[in-house]
């Protein structure tokens, strides 16, 4: 008689052997390509993208703005005073930190689109991973993960919130401390001034977000591009309470120093 480890490890033996071969098979009936690049998928039980485009992903590399998450000029790195980028420097944000996976563009960028508009919402299991993976200081000491909330109208459009499904991936219990009051416009197309003003008083705080009183939150979102969004919810949070406020996105639309 084998013993229960042995078995198991001989189950999972025939299940990787049986995955291997539902691979082979769905890749040359079904033809699959990578939602990012198009590549025909090898391995198409392992999900929508390709290794190479996993692979492809960057992260933002130090002297990062302490604050925003932007590259800084290496030459400022040693400066204490000058660790903030000049925008945040200008006009301190509510936002405490922030962090990305890696910069909005390339394999990320097209991984995103295919998790947000294309419904491919298997995607946010490995990008809440990744986010949890590559910013595990962000998430350090944290109380819970609030992702950022769409008004009732989208979500029903699109049928989910990416944020809340990227927020479960993360390691942190999820909190629903927010609700959109009101649609804003999209923010694409929007300059910097007219997104902040676009969002403000959007956002209110839940029952539960009137209860994190003292606590250090991290709000979570897919991409962050001028952080006018993350801003105005991070506003909500101080005004009922919260002491520490960071955000974590999947990608960040970078401002490189001049
Ligand atoms: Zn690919
Ligand atoms: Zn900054």
């Amino acid at each position: 008689m084998t013993d229960p480890p042995a078995r198991s490890r001989t189950l999972a033996a025939a299940l990787g052997t049986l995955q291997s071969a539902l691979d082979g098979v769905l890749s040359v009936v079904l033809a699959p390509g990578c939602a990012a690049c198009g590549a025909l998928l090898e391995q198409p039980t392992r999900g929508p993208i390709c290794a190479d485009c996993w692979r492809s992903i960057l992260p933002l590399t130090p002297p990062l703005c302490r604050r925003c998450g932007d590259p800084l000029p290496a030459w400022r790195a040693s400066d204490a005073l000058a660790q903030e980028c000049p925008r945040c420097r200008r006009k301190r944000p509510a936002i405490d930190r922030a962090r990305a996976i890696g910069e909005y563009d390339g394999a990320l960028r097209a991984i995103i689109h295919a998790l947000k508009y294309e419904g491919r919402r298997s995607l946010a299991r490995p990008l809440g991973r990744l986010m949890q993976q590559r910013c595990a200081d962000i998430l350090a000491g944290a109380a819970c993960a609030i992702p950022v909330p769409l008004h009732a109208s989208r979500r029903r459009h699109r049928g989910f919130n990416q944020a809340a499904d990227l927020a479960r991936h993360v390691g942190l219990p999820v909190c629903a401390a927010l609700v959109r009051r009101r649609a804003t416009a999209t923010q694409t197309g929007l300059a910097a001034a007219q997104r902040h003003r676009n969002v403000r008083d959007a956002f209110g705080p839940t029952r539960a977000g009137r209860a994190l009183r003292s606590a250090i939150v991290v709000l979570i979102d897919d991409v962050s591009t001028t952080g006018a969004t993350l801003d105005a919810c991070a506003r909500v949070l101080k005004e009922a309470g919260v002491a520490e406020v960071r955000a974590l996105t999947a990608a960040k639309a970078v401002t490189r120093p001049r």
